[in-house]
């Protein structure tokens, strides 16, 4: 950062005031982490500076021989990670992603269905004020009101009822692990195109702690900077069938310039999310995620669907007779990051809903384990229940902050 603080010390010093925000907190939002710092230098790199617009071999400017090199290896890297018979590396980000899949594979007006927002689902899965929710007429599906858990029977009760030409599987608030087969089979039978949505679950997929969905779907987005624990961005995999209906979506169809430089990002996590190290990273971050959801279980919280089976934990508050919002305003105080969620059902509004959200993607990253999910469980139990005693506030977050000091964040030197 040397070169930054000296020539523009504004904005040297919000990053540097970010990096000890991140150092000193534990973060649960769980669709974060960090990345290592190989990814960090990637994505800081020259590629910036060049334009390729096109895909490897087919380009539209010059200049393309190393472009060409780190585009073809993110591709074959994700392939190989996934066992994808085709893999677009390009989509900025996961909305971009979803959007091309839709734009590539539906007519504007078709019929798809999706997880309620609510529920789970994302707000590029039909949110009425969304371009998803504008362009195509989706129809929401939702979970099952006893157990909040999907209910496959009804999913294709409703799917046969509306022939559906997309349905879409995959969520961002789901803490259960999802029966990828049963859901390519209603696609099957009602004649939908499946489309799995993985942008939470991908690294615990990739590092083999959940089920792949690859196999068995006609495409598959995901982000790559969630669970998968790579720079901010996305990519498409699909059957070779409808590899160039998805290229020709992402570019010409909505995107301009690939970001090379995040792609050779893109490239160097896939290359530690193929090494035996990130099977360990997966496995853990889902004991992790089973360790602090007990312990909260333990302080009488209620968990949405009963659990986790990944590294999510969905808490409605009803019961602690605390708001939601008001538990996000009170946890950040003393350094614990996650964010205000809508259960299932909700009675509340989305602007102040019942639940909120947290994972153990990040925190496993910096090598916590059991022990500390136990303390951080203890911790949110000890700021929920003392939320009006402004003496507690201070006194969590000194022991926050020790305990995060001695589990650094890659590319942060405290
Ligand atoms: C995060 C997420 C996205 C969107 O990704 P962005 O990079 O924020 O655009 C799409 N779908 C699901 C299920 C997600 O969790």
């Amino acid at each position: 950062m040397s070169t930054i603080a000296q020539q523009d010390p504004d904005v040297a010093g919000i990053i540097e005031s970010e990096m000890k925000r991140q150092a000193i907190g534990l973060e649960l939002i769980p669709s974060e982490n960090y990345v290592s710092e190989a990814v960090l230098e990637a994505n800081g790199c020259i590629f910036t500076n060049k334009y390729s617009e096109g895909y490897p071999g087919k380009r539209y400017y010059g200049g393309q021989e190393y472009t060409d090199k780190v585009e073809q290896l993110a591709i074959d890297r994700a392939k190989e990670l996934f066992g994808a018979e085709h893999a677009n590396v390009q989509p900025y980000s996961g909305s971009p992603g979803n959007t091309a899949i839709y734009f590539a594979l539906l007519e504007f007006g078709d019929t798809v269905m999706g997880l309620k927002l609510d529920h789970g689902g994302h707000i590029t899965h039909g949110l009425p004020i969304a371009f998803s929710g504008k362009a195509y007429n989706f129809i929401p599906y939702e979970v099952d009101k006893e157990t909040g858990q999907l209910n496959y029977d009804e999913i294709e009760r409703q799917a046969m009822e509306h022939k559906p030409k997309m349905i879409v599987a995959g969520f961002t608030a789901y803490p259960q692990d999802i029966d990828w087969k049963r859901f390519a089979e209603i696609c099957e039978k009602c004649g939908a195109i499946s489309m799995a949505d993985i942008s939470h679950t991908a690294g615990l997929i990739a590092g083999g702690a959940l089920e792949n969905p690859v196999p068995y779907f006609d495409v598959v987005m995901t982000t790559t900077h969630k669970t998968l624990r790579g720079p901010r961005g996305a990519m498409i995999m699909c059957k070779q069938k409808l590899a160039k209906a998805i290229d020709r979506a992402v570019f010409p169809g909505l995107q301009g310039g690939p970001h090379e430089h995040i792609i050779a990002a893109k490239a160097v996590a896939f290359g530690e999310a193929l090494k035996p190290e990130f099977k360990e990273y997966a496995q853990q971050v889902k004991k992790n995620a089973k360790a602090l959801a007990a312990r909260l279980i333990e302080h009488g919280f209620e968990l949405v669907s009963g659990g986790t089976d990944t590294h999510l934990i969905l808490v409605d508050l009803t019961n602690k007779e605390v708001p939601g919002k008001e538990a996000q305003v009170a946890l950040d105080r003393v350094g614990i990051t996650l964010n205000k969620n809508t259960v299932p059902f909700d009675q509340r509004s989305p602007f102040d809903p019942s639940g909120i959200r947290m994972g153990t993607p990040a925190v496993t990253t910096r090598g916590m384990k059991e022990e500390e999910m136990e303390r951080i469980g203890d911790w949110i139990n000890e700021v929920i229940t003392n939320i009006k005693d402004e003496e507690m506030f201070p006194r969590v977050q000194k022991e926050i902050e020790e305990m995060c000091l001695k589990f650094p964040v890659p590319g942060i030197k405290v």
